[in-house]
């Protein structure tokens, strides 16, 4: 597999490269040179595989020789022990993505990327030094995708007082080789940190770093995998067929165009936006204008210059119209988002957690424009995390406890350990390198 820098300026790189890296040195995002479409045989059996199974014939398809395919085996199965169950919530489905160990779907990119990572660096002699900025769910996923492999240190940036208890809890708590950096400031600044610290040479030379945000293409290839996984679930899939995407970063929509390329029958992606809006106003508008992130009921996706805007602008060869056969955005408040909890608790006994709920509202809305009959399409809205994870929101919003998983109670009783830090460079620059 080679991919290639969306700025174009430092050569194309192998997979491991690419995955080791993090960011190309042109400060660019690493992309597939080739998405090929999936072979007919593939569609053909696609009924008869696992998740697992079918996760090993396209991770094969797209990675090719990089890895070998014993190898390959054994990333998927230590990767993927849960399933992602298609459900039926009145007129859509959804998508349950958070049976993974920190409810969130977020694990399916981290636990491929920790276990590809532990593959690739299987020989090495220099700690790897994995920083991560979250603002909520990414912290907790790729904590427990690299716990306790070996020769992998993780630093996790998260900005003080603005994650939830839980998310909290599940990248505090963890010890062995995870930290956690309380950063007073918002989630930008702690990006930024990030940003700052791969661009640093000083840095560089002395500490091997690498990334795990949804930049790292190790990130984006498994999140491709279930939108087929949701396609094979369907049962007639004969029906147009749309997503909505909850979205932050983009990288879950940017996989499922991934899987679009791979031949996925998708007529239309839908990037559901909370108040922090800047793609959706780019679509109405053709004018990218980044801002600081605004805070609402579904943190995860309180993002205000999403990182992989660089990919989907590449993808697109930075034309809108062309963008806009593929994805449809709309943005909701906080209001319309916790009416929407309760009138689908109401309706159909089914909670959402805010994330998803934004999806629902964005294949709602998009349903009601294009005048489309929901009985004679495939509408699946992508659920990204458990309620319970929000439960200070959506339990006041339904009047009703919402039962904690087993796996995460043992989470709950942990005690945090974490490092308060102010957003500023020169102070995470000097902390890192004491560290080394
Ligand atoms: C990260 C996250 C999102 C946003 O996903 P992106 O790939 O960053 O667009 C949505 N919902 C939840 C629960 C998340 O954790």
């Amino acid at each position: 597999m080679q991919l290639y820098s969306t700025k174009r300026q430092s050569p194309n790189v192998g997979l491991k490269e690419a995955v080791l890296k993090g960011l190309p040195p042109d400060n660019g995002l690493y992309m597939p040179c080739i998405i090929q479409e999936l072979p007919q045989q593939f569609w053909d059996n696609l009924a008869t595989y696992s998740f697992a199974e079918m996760a090993y014939e396209i991770a094969q398809h797209l990675i090719g020789d990089d890895v070998p395919a014993e190898d390959l085996k054994k990333i998927i199965n230590n990767a993927y022990y849960f399933d992602a169950p298609l459900i039926e919530v009145g007129d859509f489905s959804v998508l349950e993505l958070y049976n993974g160990p920190t409810l969130a779907f977020k694990d399916f990119g981290a636990r491929f990327m920790g276990q590809l990572i532990g593959y690739f660096l299987r020989n090495n002699d220099k700690e790897v030094n994995i920083l991560v900025a979250t603002s909520g769910d990414t912290g907790s996923a790729v904590a427990q995708g690299f716990l306790n492999v070996p020769g992998i240190k993780v630093t996790i940036l998260y900005p003080k007082g603005k994650v939830s208890h839980i998310q909290e809890q599940q990248f505090t708590t963890l010890g062995a080789n995870i930290t956690a950096i309380e950063i007073d400031g918002t989630f930008d600044d702690c990006q930024y940190l990030v940003k700052q610290a791969f661009l640093d040479a000083e840095l560089n030379q002395r500490l091997k770093l690498s990334s795990a945000n949804s930049i790292n293409i190790a990130r984006l290839i498994p999140q491709s995998f279930y939108f087929i996984y949701a396609y094979k679930q369907l049962e007639d899939k004969s029906l147009p067929l749309y997503f909505s995407v909850p979205s932050g970063n983009f990288g879950n929509l940017t996989a499922g165009l991934f899987a679009k390329r791979m031949g996925l029958p998708i007529e239309k992606i839908i990037a559901a936006n909370n108040a922090n809006d800047v793609f959706t106003l780019y679509c109405e508008t053709g004018n990218y204008a980044p801002k600081a992130s605004v805070r609402t009921i579904s943190n995860a996706m309180d993002v205000g210059n999403p990182s992989n805007f660089a990919r989907l602008m590449d993808m697109y060869e930075d034309s809108l119209e062309r963008l806009s056969e593929n994805v449809s955005a709309y943005a909701f408040n906080d209001d319309q988002t916790a009416n929407c909890i309760k009138d689908c608790f109401e309706s159909y006994n089914y909670v959402l957690c805010p994330h998803t709920a934004v999806g629902y509202l964005g294949m709602q809305e998009f349903i009601e424009e294009q005048d489309l009959n929901p009985l004679y399409v495939n509408a699946i809205v992508l659920s990204t995390a458990h309620p319970v994870k929000f439960g200070e929101v959506v339990e006041p919003l339904i009047q009703a406890f919402i039962k904690i998983p087993d796996r995460l109670q043992s989470i709950l009783k942990g005690k945090k350990k974490s490092v308060l830090m102010s957003a500023d460079f020169d102070v995470f620059k000097t902390w890192l390198l004491s560290k080394e």
